[in-house]
């Protein structure tokens, strides 16, 4: 008996100092945490508040992060955590992307499309264009410009209609006291690759480009451009101050009565793409040519290229 209930108040003992042991230990923990936490962050409260702040969400956001873009990115199966921080930026453009596109597809035939293309559309050449088959019409006018290049064999000589007009003209001017000439009227493919290679070689392609046609694109491939001149005044052939002399005034304000027309006239080097010519006139015909010589035009305005 004696050992039993010295056992017993043994145990009695020992129920009574558990608790004590458990408050010791707990409240221990509860002072030498925060007292090592603090010790970590330089004995400031509020260091130490903020680390415990900035921890938490960290943790919460890495833990949503992974779990709907699982789920959303199943495609991406081969991705793992580390490229989760990406996806998440991903994400808002992907559910942008099919809110703009539909968006744009309505607005592009509208506006976007006309001033890009019909901007440069007669100015400048278009890049690695290739020579075509056949040779571009518009109202049963033959085009060749900047951007309507003609068939490399395209070889048709000097246009027989053409021809007869400037004997007309010419026949005209010299009742007016001027002796006109048709210096240079068709060119073939080759002579004017020859005469543009030139070009380039001694004013380089820039400026080669500006008054002279690349091979393919010359209006004298048409048979119908005829460079026109005064007889023993050779030196204004092929040159602005043809324009200034008597001779270029007529043909100026007469070449449309015979159907021809001023073809690259200053002020509209941004349309036709070349700067002013005044010696170089495009074979029409009466009628459009008197249309474009009234409105002031240019090939390119008058069909609207
Ligand atoms: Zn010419």
């Amino acid at each position: 008996m004696q050992s039993s209930k010295f056992r017993y108040n043994n145990k009695n003992k020992k129920k009574k100092k558990w608790p004590i042991v458990v408050t010791v230990i707990v409240g221990g923990i509860l002072i030498i945490v925060p007292t090592v936490w603090l010790g970590l962050h330089n004995w400031d409260i509020d260091e130490s508040l903020v680390a415990i702040s900035l921890q938490q969400p960290q943790n919460e956001s890495n833990d949503n992060k992974i779990e709907p873009q699982k789920n959303e990115d199943s495609h991406s199966g081969v991705k793992d955590e580390v490229s989760d921080p990406k996806e998440e930026t991903e994400e808002p453009e992907k559910t942008e992307t099919p809110v703009e596109t539909p968006a744009k597809t309505p607005d592009e035939p509208k506006e976007s499309p006309a001033p890009p293309v019909e901007k440069p559309a007669n100015n400048t050449y278009i890049p690695n264009q290739s020579l075509p088959e056949t040779p571009t019409f518009k109202n049963g006018i033959l085009i060749a410009n900047k951007q309507n290049p003609l068939p490399a064999d395209y070889n048709k000589g000097e246009d027989v209609q053409a021809r007869e007009a400037f004997n007309k003209m010419a026949a005209a001017a010299k009742l007016d006291g001027f002796d006109l000439v048709a210096f240079s009227t068709f060119r073939s493919f080759e002579r004017q690759e020859t005469l543009y290679n030139q070009y380039v070689a001694k004013d380089g392609q820039e400026a080669a480009d500006r008054y002279s046609a690349r091979p393919g694109y010359s209006e004298h491939q048409t048979g119908l451009a005829f460079d026109i001149g005064e007889k023993n005044y050779e030196q204004h052939w092929a040159s602005a101050s043809f324009g200034d002399t008597p001779a270029g005034q007529w043909v100026a304000q007469n070449a449309h009565l015979y159907g021809f027309i001023l073809r690259y006239p200053l002020g509209k080097e941004e349309v036709t793409g070349y700067m002013h010519e005044s010696w170089h006139f495009r074979y029409i015909g009466v009628v459009p040519a008197t249309d474009m010589f009234t409105h002031k035009q240019t090939l390119e305005e008058y069909l609207e290229l």
